[in-house]
């Protein structure tokens, strides 16, 4: 006897620019993967976006948000074009989102092809709720001059729910790890980084707070091992020898340069996923923006997305058809053959997905 497949409904928010051009390549990988995994299935296409925004004078629908909340399991997010000025009444829909759905972590794996460039296996883990982002800013006239001020805010409880979620990821690598030796990595770290020799107070907060959590459960984590790192060396270490980190955690601010920095290493950004994961819900989004000068050439790199997608799965507590998306995806790049001209090849979008979906 067979079980019934599970039905899980899944939100896609395509946005702007390429974001239409390589969320579909999310939803085929999906509709493809083996029954093995006794999974379906459904879709709901929802709204969001600087054009959206132009149209309807809504970046972000409440539509979109109420059916993410009562309908969906999951989500995936395109890309949004952000105004390089800034336009009255508009405001990123993904911020709004992630703030809406409580995603307070933002994970960014950094990997790259074996056997090609700088070994890099490495995963960001940003806070995505407070540090500088509260946008708490002012400006004020001080005996005649000008004055601009911005408060950094960092809690307890917000660092400590980060340190236990990045702590949790560095327990699931290195259980894959075990099953794949598929990894430059013989054992599982978290390195945090701050910046508390000067900000002993706020950092200081945010380092201390996740050592105790470490320290506390040493049954649970003692297999990982616990570093610190302060962020200006942190850069510096991270291009010299990004071998030796596995999971990285940060406040928001270091954690957004630190993720960009990353994502140089291993070429485009057409390959560097995310994920925005709070502790009931999962969207999964590609770093990069809606590429306007692409757009609507149908060359856009659809791998971002594709392993988006897999982290979506992973997050939903299905790590096994998680990983065979992205071994397929790391089977193309390996090969190297059927690639899109960012990564110097001459496929289309549509051709890559084709190979991956093959290879699935
Ligand atoms: P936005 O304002 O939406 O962020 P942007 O102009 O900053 O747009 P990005 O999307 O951030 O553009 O991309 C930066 C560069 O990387 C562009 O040259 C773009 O073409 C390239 N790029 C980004 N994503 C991809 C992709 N998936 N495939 C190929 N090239 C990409
Ligand atoms: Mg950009």
């Amino acid at each position: 006897s067979t079980a019934a497949p599970k039905k899980l409904t899944i939100g896609l928010i395509p946005g702007d620019g390429i974001g239409k051009e390589v969320i579909p390549a999310g939803q085929q990988v999906l509709q493809a993967l083996p029954s093995k995994y006794g999974l379906t299935f459904d879709f709901m296409n929802l709204k969001a976006g600087f054009e959206e925004f132009k149209n309807t004078g809504v970046a972000l629908p409440d539509e979109t948000v109420q059916t993410l909340k009562t309908k969906c399991d999951g989500a995936l997010f395109g890309a949004v074009s952000s105004p390089t000025h800034k336009v009255k009444g508009y405001s990123s829909p993904i911020v709004a989102l992630r703030k809406k759905m409580g995603l307070y972590a933002n994970v960014r794996p950094v990997k790259w092809v074996q056997g090609q460039g700088i070994p890099v296996d490495m995963v960001i883990v940003r806070e995505n709720t407070e540090d500088l982002y509260i946008k708490e800013e002012r400006i004020f006239n001080r005996n005649g001059e000008k004055v601009a001020e911005a408060i950094k805010r960092i809690s307890e409880k917000a660092s400590w729910k980060i340190g236990k979620i990045a702590l949790e990821i560095a327990l699931r690598r290195q259980k894959v790890r075990e099953q794949t030796s598929d990894s430059i990595h013989k054992s599982a770290s978290l390195t945090v980084v701050h910046k508390s020799n000067v900000l002993s107070v706020s950092d200081g907060l945010f380092r201390e707070t996740i050592s105790n959590l470490y320290k506390q459960d040493l049954a649970k984590y003692g297999s990982v091992e616990y570093k610190e790192q302060i962020v200006d060396s942190m850069v510096y270490k991270m291009f010299r020898e990004p071998q030796i980190f596995d999971v990285v955690v940060a406040p928001n601010l270091y954690g957004d340069i630190l993720s960009d920095g990353a994502a140089a290493l291993v070429g485009s950004l057409g390959l560097v996923a995310s994920a925005n994961v709070g502790d009931n819900f999962v969207i999964g989004e590609p770093t990069h923006g809606s590429a306007p000068d692409i757009q609507g050439k149908g060359i856009a790199n659809p791998i971002a997305t594709i392993r988006s997608t897999a982290m979506m799965l992973e997050f939903m507590g299905y790590p096994e058809p998680a990983a065979q998306i992205m071994a397929a995806v790391d089977a193309n790049l390996k090969e190297n053959k059927i690639t899109t001209p960012d990564l110097g090849g001459k496929s289309s979008t549509t051709d890559v997905v084709e190979d991956v979906l093959r290879r699935l």
